[in-house]
């Protein structure tokens, strides 16, 4: 690669309601700290999407959402710049309008931009929300365990060329009964994971960021605040898992 790494936070006026603006900082901050020259580019929806080596779509809500969606679909780099080896971290809605197709808050369906074969339509039941905790899949790179937090009504299935990120052992995560969580074809990985998720999974950024720049192994950085961070969340979700299955007294 030549010149500095290009990373896109896409449309933060559109996919900026959930804080995952945060992956492009960590991604830009993490190959920086590594001696990689870096453009952290926002792109905002009213203007042309730049030129880059990884963009990072975030969650957003249901009208914005299609709106992004066809500004994408009209401008045409995202498509583009896949096809020539960029990668994708797309996170809820903007993993649901990567896919072939997503529902609108009414249940409409619409169009994404088909980077990943996948479909998402409204869940019946209530609104996922909560904790994630996840173990990424055979066919998957590996990675420690992933967490994150979830907030989305939208169901996603995957289809045969798409292979899911990750099993989730707490939360719902792609929600279709499959009991997997995320996918990734090629260079684009989606996930229903907020956190911003490269702030809890560290690995999972430096796995991006080997793609982009064409590495294997990255030099290992100082993560212990990202540890702590993860400890204290992974603790949170197995305590209230046995707070919820602590058999009750019997009375006599
Ligand atoms: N609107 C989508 C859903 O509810 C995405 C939500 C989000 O980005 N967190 O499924």
């Amino acid at each position: 690669m030549s010149g500095p790494l290009r990373i896109a936070v896409v449309y933060p006026d559109l996919l900026g309601t959930y804080g995952d603006g945060g992956n492009g900082l960590i991604l830009a901050r993490r190959a920086e700290w590594r001696g990689h020259e870096v453009e952290l580019l926002q792109a905002p929806s009213d203007g042309a999407l730049p030129g880059a080596d990884i963009y990072c779509l975030g969650g957003g809500e249901d009208g914005p959402q299609v709106r992004a969606a066809r500004t994408l679909h009209d401008d045409g780099m995202l498509a583009r710049r896949v096809a020539e080896g960029a990668v994708v971290l797309a996170v809820c809605a903007g993993y649901q309008i990567v896919g072939r197709s997503y529902p609108d808050a009414r249940g409409d369906r619409h169009e994404g931009i088909g980077l990943l074969d996948i479909s998402t339509v409204n869940g019946s039941g209530p609104r996922a929300v909560g904790e994630v905790v996840a173990e990424t899949v055979e066919g998957a790179p590996r990675l420690p365990t992933l967490t994150g937090f979830e907030n989305h009504g939208g169901h996603t299935t995957l289809a045969e060329s798409a292979v899911p990120l990750a099993r989730v052992t707490a939360g719902v995560g792609n929600g279709d009964g499959s009991g997997t969580e995320g996918a990734l074809a090629g260079r684009v990985l989606g996930t229903y994971l907020h956190g911003p998720v490269l702030a809890r999974n560290p690995a999972l950024a430096d796995l991006l960021l080997g793609w982009a720049l064409d590495l294997g192994d990255l030099p290992p950085l100082d993560d212990g605040a990202a540890l702590e961070l993860r400890q204290e969340r992974l603790g949170g979700v197995a305590g209230q898992a046995r707070r919820r299955f602590r058999p009750r007294r019997r009375v006599h």
